[in-house]
């Protein structure tokens, strides 16, 4: 049957028939579904091709076993995933998280999520995500490289410098992107920029680290500018201390505003007068070479440790979201609103329930959605990858200003694509219209 116009609700019955169980997946597609089908329905030729349908349908997903052998000599089994979500725009790219409660439900919605978000870089990235359900926390430096070796082992077959290149993502860092990459290079015999997230000593990129926190801040700024505020002297309260949660909190203090609260999965700080750039030095120490815990941090600087609690109930203007998917929810929105908060950003991928964005958005709380605030990681392995073909490398100013610009750009797509008939701006429409647009518009030239 072809119907001439695109239904959400058929869709949605459609999505969730095809896709039982994946709670996640759906949440993510029925973000974008609300937002592009009133576009798609103005655009037929989008629904005469089924578009829709076709993107939210992974190009293949592939599973696989990874066997591995702890430090007590004990076999370990766990299953690896790679979801080839998209090449519509360029060779799949997309991050790897390890973690012990991975889904492929939660992996569909991360390529899914990054199809719109590598297109709103601009450049020619495809979308995948992949990952695993081993958890690196409290494993050996050595049990972590034999599981990644023995993950490469079997990933190395689908992935290619121009075919899929995989990054971090939670639980993966530079020591596992380095362990995988030396046992990629040890199969293929083959140095070539096949991960992105690579040490500097090998192909890295500057301001890669850095990048989706930076980026965050960066959209932030634009989006604070358009409506007539700034960053400066604004409380801040950023969830997570993982490397989006760091860099994000590096950049505020750097653009003048105040970290007050940040937190890990035992709790959160408050420090009411801001934290300062030499605490947060002591901080990425803490979490990047001696992984230790918020709470140490509190410890240190004599401020307040709130166990098992969010940072969205401290006062703040500002709240960036940079800790894992559903963290903030419509309690932790209504807290928000009540306290005063003026714009919220999220850093991670999807941390903001469906519920709590429209009542942020209903309330007129400026809001940046995941897609396009957080894709300043991404676009920067876009610029590794191009580094890696040149065979050279770009200064962290060059790199950094590349970034602004790209975010910048991304910030303008919001604003062409999300105006409503009030002149007021929807980022998240703004956001899924132009992401869609690019792959669509590919999809539909290379015919069925
Ligand atoms: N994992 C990051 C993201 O969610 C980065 C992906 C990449 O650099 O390929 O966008």
């Amino acid at each position: 049957m072809f119907s001439s116009q695109l239904n959400l609700d058929e869709f949605m019955l459609g999505l969730h028939k095809r896709n039982p169980h994946e709670p996640e997946f759906h949440q993510a597609v029925q973000e974008v579904a609300q937002s592009v089908i009133p576009y798609i329905n103005r655009h037929p030729q989008y629904i005469k091709a089924r578009i829709l349908e076709r993107m939210t349908e992974p190009d293949r997903v592939i599973s696989f076993r990874v066997c591995w052998e702890d430090d007590e000599g004990h076999i370990r089994v766990n299953r690896g995933y790679r979801v080839q979500f998209n090449n519509a725009i360029g060779p799949y790219k997309g991050g790897l998280r390890f973690a012990s409660n991975l889904t492929l439900d939660t992996l569909k919605f991360l390529g899914f999520e990054q199809t719109f978000k590598n297109s709103l870089t601009t450049l020619p990235l495809g979308a995948a995500k992949g990952g695993s359900d081993f958890n690196p926390k409290g494993k050996s430096d050595r049990e972590v490289m034999r599981f990644c070796q023995s993950f490469m082992t079997e990933l190395h077959k689908h992935i290619g410098a121009h075919t899929d290149i995989p990054a971090g993502d939670i639980g993966v860092g530079a020591r596992e992107i380095s362990y995988m990459f030396g046992q990629y290079k040890r199969m293929e015999n083959e140095f070539r920029g096949v991960l992105t997230g690579k040490g500097l000593e090998y192909g890295g990129s500057l301001v890669r680290k850095e990048a989706t926190g930076f980026g965050t801040v960066f959209f932030t700024e634009e989006m604070l500018r358009e409506h007539g505020h700034s960053l400066e002297g604004k409380t801040c309260v950023v969830s997570g201390s993982g490397n989006v949660a760091l860099y994000t909190a590096e950049k505020i203090i750097e653009l003048g505003g105040k970290v007050v609260a940040m937190s890990d999965s035992s709790g959160s700080f408050h420090a009411p007068d801001g934290i300062t750039r030499d605490q947060l030095i002591w901080l990425i120490d803490l979490k990047e070479v001696r992984r230790g815990r918020i709470s140490e941090f509190a410890e240190q600087f004599g401020c307040e440790f709130h166990s098992d609690t969010k940072v969205w109930q401290f006062p703040c203007q500002l709240a960036f979201a940079c800790a894992t998917q559903n963290e903030l929810d419509l309690h932790d929105a209504k807290t928000l609103l009540t306290n005063g908060c003026i714009a919220v950003a999220e850093g991670a991928n999807m941390p903001t329930t469906l519920e709590a964005v429209h009542f942020l958005q209903e309330k007129a709380v400026l809001f940046a959605p995941a897609k396009a605030a957080n894709a300043g990681g991404v676009a920067v392995s876009g610029m590794e990858m191009s580094q890696n073909s040149m065979r050279m490398s770009w200064s962290t100013e060059e790199l950094e200003q590349r970034l602004h610009l790209i975010m910048r750009n991304i910030h303008q797509q919001c604003l062409t694509y999300g105006r409503d008939d009030n002149g007021q701006i929807d980022y998240v429409q703004g956001a899924n219209i132009a992401g869609f647009k690019k792959v669509a518009d590919a999809m539909l030239s290379y015919g069925v």
